[in-house]
């Protein structure tokens, strides 16, 4: 009854290498990549151990891949799942898939749990209204409660979990319980923002890597006039220009090819063919 489970990576194999243009946050998150590598030495110097941390920030600009570096810096595993997976109608469904969930990982510890989009389990409680008739209503309500109250017990009893690391992410701080932010659940919130200029020529550079890139081609163009474009649009725009080299029979990425994969990114006035005079 309490299926999906987590997927588990046995670690990630995601580095901070792999992450550009949000320095401050990886920063910040060094410290529990230094904790699950050795929970017992903070427990030695008498350092409260971290456990929550809210990655808060708009979509593509890199939440789970900073959630995956840090159980991949740490060789530890990963459960990841997304909020929506806990939410049933038939109560007691999702709250028995958090109580398994962080069971698991307890049981692996040193390790991180991850639940995307955290907002769908732990939207702001409205109260049950007993005046609604309807009862599919109220027991979907119901069960959501439920579920969000074992979230919250799981993360008050953490200490029993040393080493277990918790990382929610949000693009929707506003729909969240204020029980979930009260203090000792999450210990951080951390922004992740869309990056500038140099972020999105360092992204570049990341995902310039992983292809066959013309050394000719000039990424500093692209990161100056692609305003607006998060990391995941940067990546999605590198292994199109690789599709558009290959159909051109180009043995790397040319600067026409960046140009002509901008282009297919693109969805504006002219793609359309709608002539604005
Ligand atoms: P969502 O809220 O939609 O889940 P997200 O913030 O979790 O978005 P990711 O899933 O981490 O975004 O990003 C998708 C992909 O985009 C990553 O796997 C990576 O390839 C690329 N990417 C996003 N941000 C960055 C970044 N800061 N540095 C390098 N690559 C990035």
């Amino acid at each position: 009854q309490s299926k999906p489970q987590a997927r588990v990576d046995g670690s990630t194999g995601v580095s901070f290498s792999d992450i550009a243009g949000i320095d401050e946050a990886v920063e910040e998150l060094q410290e529990l990549v230094r904790y699950l590598k050795n929970p017992e030495l903070f427990d030695k110097m008498g350092i409260k151990p971290p456990h929550g941390v809210l990655l808060e920030g708009p979509p593509g600009c890199g939440k789970t891949l900073v959630a995956k570096a840090i159980a991949g810096e740490a060789g530890v595993p990963f459960y990841q799942m997304a909020g929506s997976e806990f939410v049933e109608v038939l109560v007691g469904v999702g709250s028995a898939r958090i109580r398994d969930l962080f069971k698991r990982a307890k049981v692996n510890k040193p390790s991180v749990i991850f639940i995307d989009e955290i907002d769908a389990l732990a939207t702001r409680r409205e109260g049950i209204s007993s005046e609604s008739t309807n009862n599919l209503y109220n027991a979907a309500t119901q069960e959501r409660e439920t579920t969000l109250n074992q979230l919250l017990i799981e993360l008050d009893g953490f200490d029993t979990g040393k080493g277990v690391i918790f990382l929610g992410a949000t693009n929707r701080m506003d729909l969240l319980d204020p029980a979930l932010l009260r203090p000792g659940r999450f210990d951080r919130k951390i922004r992740i923002r869309p990056p500038g200029a140099k972020g999105r020529l360092d992204i570049l550079k990341v995902h310039a890597r992983k292809v066959k890139m013309s050394p000719s081609v000039d990424l500093s163009s692209y990161a100056q006039n692609l305003p607006g474009w998060t990391g995941a649009k940067l990546a999605q725009l590198l292994q199109e220009a690789a599709l558009v080299a290959v159909r051109n029979g180009h043995q790397s990425i040319q600067q026409s090819d960046v140009d002509d994969a901008v282009d297919r990114l693109t969805v504006g006035p002219k793609k359309l063919g709608i002539d604005l005079g």
